[in-house]
């Protein structure tokens, strides 16, 4: 077995979670921050406080808190310091999406996608600076995995689209984690994040409005189950069959299909919630009407929703769209078992909206202004 996959098989659920959430306030929970508000001779609500104040208010340091006198707001500068990523660039598509390059401050840069929607915007968050993962037809692929993001990190990508909703009268509605990343691959951080999200004193973001995609990391996803959360979670199919998957998803090998359905249903039923399976069209690799039939049959009885994505090209990579009368084709095939099936709206290719390709072309851009 490659051995980033079976990295991936072995450190998936256990992950690599740090103390961070206990030296970083940007990564903890209420009651963690009102604990070491208590540890400091403070009463614990003003844990509370904090942490509305770093999210609702998007404060950038402690001095800005106006609710707190003055001696506890410096006596917090010294006793917690903290660091909000920047937007290192950004950029703007004529159908509104928007694209941010955010820089932490060790240097590492991930994508943020903010995605206006009729129904709804949302905004696309990256799990992971890089990924392992190696799927072959995504340009994030092509950056080995540098490190984790933390669970504040993936915070602040919210609160960057929350307050550009803010200012420009929209508002956020749902959020993506289908950036750069495998988030099954980042479990702790990413189960950190879960709880904090939807906190009241935050963004109170309903786990109905979230959706996790994965490459299909199956005891992650039995974890993921386990919680109960009623999240939508998407899983990269892209192929029928085992021998095509592994072509595209190395990771298949590790979790194959046998392994990777069951688990899907595992979540629908244990969830109540109906599992999207993303299929990509990649011309006469995983189009072809016999590749239809196949799919819809391995889903019948699970509880689920297939997505087809018009193929987006990567430069670096050959493959090619498929033309948009043989994805309706490919539609009424799977449509035809029963299955629901809808063709995903591309928006943001003018931008390059393909996660990764910002990131590898911002190397020798300037910051914004
Ligand atoms: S599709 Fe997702 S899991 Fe696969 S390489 Fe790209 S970012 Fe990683």
């Amino acid at each position: 077995m490659d051995e980033r996959h079976g990295s991936a098989r072995r450190g998936a659920v256990k992950g690599d979670r740090t103390n961070l959430a206990e030296r970083d306030p940007l990564s903890s929970l209420p009651e963690e921050l009102a604990a070491r508000m208590v540890g400091w001779g403070e009463p614990s609500w003003r844990g509370r406080q904090w942490f509305e104040w770093l999210w609702r208010h998007g404060v950038d340091d402690y001095d800005a808190i106006t609710v707190w006198p003055k001696s506890l707001r410096q006596a917090m500068a010294a006793r917690a310091p903290f660091q909000r990523g920047r937007v290192f660039a950004a950029q703007m598509a004529r159908d509104g999406t928007v694209k941010w390059l955010l820089e932490w401050p060790d240097g590492e840069r991930v994508e943020t996608v903010y995605l206006p929607h009729p129904w709804g915007d949302a905004v696309c968050i990256s799990t992971q600076v890089g990924c392992n993962m190696g799927c072959r037809f995504c340009a994030s692929g092509l950056v080995r995995r540098v490190r984790n993001l933390t669970a504040g990190e993936m915070l602040e990508q919210v609160r960057v689209a929350w307050e550009w909703a803010a200012r420009h009268g929209r508002r956020l509605g749902r959020i993506d984690l289908m950036g750069i990343g495998e988030p099954l691959d980042n479990w702790a951080e990413v189960e950190r994040w879960l709880e904090l999200v939807h906190r009241p004193e935050g963004f109170g973001f309903s786990y109905r409005h979230i959706t996790l995609s994965t490459a299909g990391v199956v005891p992650a996803i039995d974890r993921l189950a386990e919680r109960g959360w009623p999240l939508t979670l998407a899983i990269s199919l892209h192929a029928p069959d085992d021998a095509l998957r592994t072509r595209l998803m190395p990771l298949n090998r590790a979790y194959p299909l046998a392994e990777l359905l069951p688990a899907a249903a595992r979540f629908a039923h244990r969830t109540g919630r109906r599992v999207t399976f993303e299929y990509a069209l990649l011309a006469g690799v995983n189009d072809a009407p016999e590749q239809a039939v196949a799919l819809a049959q391995r889903l019948r009885g699970i509880p689920c929703h297939v997505n087809l994505i018009p193929w987006n090209p990567v430069p670096e990579h050959p493959f090619r769209p498929t033309p948009p009368e043989r994805v309706r084709a490919f539609q009424e095939r799977v449509q035809a078992y029963g299955i629901s099936c809808t063709i995903r709206k591309e928006m943001g290719q003018a931008i390059e909206a393909a996660c990764g390709q910002l990131r590898r072309r911002a190397k020798e851009a300037q910051p914004s202004p």
